[in-house]
C-alpha cells in the first residue's frame, strides 16, 4: 500500500488515511496543550507523510509508526509555537493576514482566520493547505489534487478570495435573532462586490436607513483596506 502511494497512487492513501486516522487523532489529543489543535496536528501530519512518500521517502517498514512519530512532532512544534507567541502558526503567508502586533489581537485573528479557513468548501482549504502552508509548488500541488498547474493557478485565486471574504464575514458578530441578519450575512462578499446586482441592491438601500449595519460596513472596509497594504509574501505568489 505504502508502495503504491509512493508511486502517486492517491486512492491507496487514502485508504491509509482512513485506516490510521483514529490512531492519528488519539496520538495528536494526548501530545497536544490543546484539543482543538488536534485536528490541525492530524492533518498536518498526513500531509507532510503524503508529501514525504511521493518524494519518494517516508516509511519503509511500518506506515503507523511512521505516522505517529510525525503527528508527536507536529503536535510539539505546535505546542512549542503556541507557547512562545499564542498565535496559531498557519505559516508565513498566511500570517500576513493578521493585522496588528499586539499578541492579544494577533491570536484572535488568528483564531478568525481559523474559522474562515474550516468555513471553506473543502477543495479551496485543500489548495490554500498545500499552497500556503505545505509551501508546495502549483506542480507538486497539481500531482496531489489532480489538477493542472493552471487548474491549480485558478483555483488558488477563487479560494484566496474565498477566504478572504470569509474572513470578513467572521469580523460580522451574529445572533439567530438579529433582525439585520438577512443582510449581515452576506457583508463579507458585498464588500468584495461579490454580490449579484439584485442583492446589492437591496443591502444598500438598508444600509441607507441603519445606522448599525452602517457601521459595520465602514469597520469592514477598512479590514479590507488593511490588508491591500500588507507586504505579500513570496509564499503566497504563484507564478
Ligand atoms: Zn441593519
Amino acid at each position: 500500500m505504502v508502495d503504491l502511494v509512493r508511486r502517486g497512487d492517491l486512492a491507496a492513501f487514502s485508504e491509509l488515511y482512513e485506516s490510521h486516522l483514529a490512531v492519528a487523532g488519539y496520538v495528536a489529543r494526548a501530545e497536544t496543550d490543546n484539543a482543538s489543535d488536534a485536528e490541525d496536528v492530524v492533518a498536518e501530519a498526513f500531509a507532510s507523510v503524503l508529501e514525504a512518500l511521493l518524494a519518494g521517502k517516508g516509511p519503509r517498514e511500518s506506515f503507523q509508526a511512521y505516522l505517529t512519530t510525525t503527528v508527536r512532532r507536529m503536535a510539539h512544534r505546535r505546542n512549542v509555537r503556541s507557547r512562545r507567541n499564542a498565535t496559531l502558526g498557519y505559516g508565513s503567508a498566511m500570517d500576513d493576514l493578521v493585522l496588528d502586533d499586539n499578541s492579544t489581537i494577533r491570536a484572535f485573528e488568528a483564531t478568525v482566520l481559523m474559522r474562515a479557513f474550516r468555513s471553506l468548501p473543502t477543495r479551496w482549504q485543500a489548495v490554500l493547505w498545500c499552497v500556503e502552508v505545505e509551501g508546495l509548488k502549483p506542480a507538486a500541488t497539481g500531482r496531489v489534487m489532480e489538477l493542472s498547474p493552471n487548474g491549480v493557478s485558478s483555483l488558488l485565486i477563487r479560494a484566496r478570495e474565498g477566504l478572504r471574504q470569509a474572513y470578513l464575514q467572521e469580523h460580522v458578530a451574529q445572533t439567530p435573532d438579529d433582525p439585520c441578519i438577512d443582510y449581515s450575512r452576506h457583508f463579507g462578499k458585498y464588500v468584495r462586490n461579490a454580490v449579484r446586482k439584485a442583492a446589492r441592491q437591496r443591502i444598500a438601500s438598508h444600509v441607507v436607513a441603519c445606522a448599525r449595519c452602517a457601521d459595520v460596513l465602514v469597520y469592514l472596509k477598512e479590514i479590507d483596506e488593511a490588508m491591500n497594504e500588507r507586504p505579500k509574501g513570496d509564499a503566497a505568489t504563484v507564478s
